[in-house]
């Protein structure tokens, strides 16, 4: 794969291309998503790039009034909150994102278990591209 291009942080590039990647451990099989450069579960160091599909399910989630600074400057507030969430990837791993095409005024109105896709939101007072996820239908 294109580890060469893609060491350290590169999780990051990754997303600014929208994609979703993990690793993937050689010894023991398991899937991490960020990517780690060392396995937590055996110690092993042979790990490769994983695509994912970026489809998954929400299993956690969390309405957000007050957030980092990165949320304020996007607009967020006590007034406009996000909903961050936890999603089960259809792989396996899971991981935290914002969950956006919901309604985090009405926290009774997200459901656990909603199929979600990833999308990837470039704010325009960053060159960062953000991990979220939306509901698939
Ligand atoms: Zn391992």
């Amino acid at each position: 794969m294109e580890a060469r291009e893609h060491n350290g942080t590169s999780f990051y590039a990754y997303l600014e291309d929208n994609r979703l990647m993990g690793s993937r451990c050689g010894s023991c099989r398991a899937l991490h998503v960020p990517p780690r450069p060392l396995c937590p579960t055996c110690y092993g160091d042979e790990m490769s790039w994983e695509e994912m599909s970026g489809t998954g399910e929400l299993v956690a989630f969390t309405t957000v009034h007050i957030g980092p600074t990165a949320m304020i400057a996007a607009g967020y507030d006590r007034h406009n909150p996000y909903c961050a969430g936890i999603v089960r990837l259809s792989e396996g791993p899971t991981v935290s994102g914002q969950i956006i095409g919901v309604d985090p005024s009405d926290p009774e109105s997200i459901a656990i278990g909603t199929r979600l896709r990833a999308t990837y939101v470039k704010r325009g007072y960053d060159t960062g591209t953000f991990l979220a996820f939306e509901p698939l239908d």
